[in-house]
């Protein structure tokens, strides 16, 4: 199995709230960007010049947390029963 069928086997139940708050304002001159590259869900993009974060598909890997050197990310981890749930191993 790829790692393209993995994905799709995991479910999520996303939160009403995001569960990581992306400060926009320090990612303008931002020259790493290394959100873009170390998630596996592409979850962040650029439009136009502006950073955009989509939490609802994160898998809560944590990647982001450690490769932002500006602490632009504020995370909590969802409430009991919601976010990502690995059932399929
Ligand atoms: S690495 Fe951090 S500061 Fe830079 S663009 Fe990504 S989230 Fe923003
Ligand atoms: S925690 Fe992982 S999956 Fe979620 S946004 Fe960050 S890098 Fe992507």
């Amino acid at each position: 199995m790829n790692i393209e069928d993995k994905l799709l086997l995991i479910r999520f139940n996303s939160d009403q709230s995001a569960h990581i708050k992306l400060n926009k304002d320090l990612c303008v001159d931002c020259e790493e960007r290394g959100c873009l590259y170390v998630c596996p869900v592409n979850a962040y993009q650029i439009e136009g010049n502006e950073m955009t974060f989509d939490w609802s598909a994160c898998l809560e890997c944590g990647a982001c947390r450690i490769v932002c050197s500006r602490g632009a990310l504020n995370w909590e981890y969802p409430r009991g029963g919601f976010g990502v749930c690995f059932r399929y191993g």
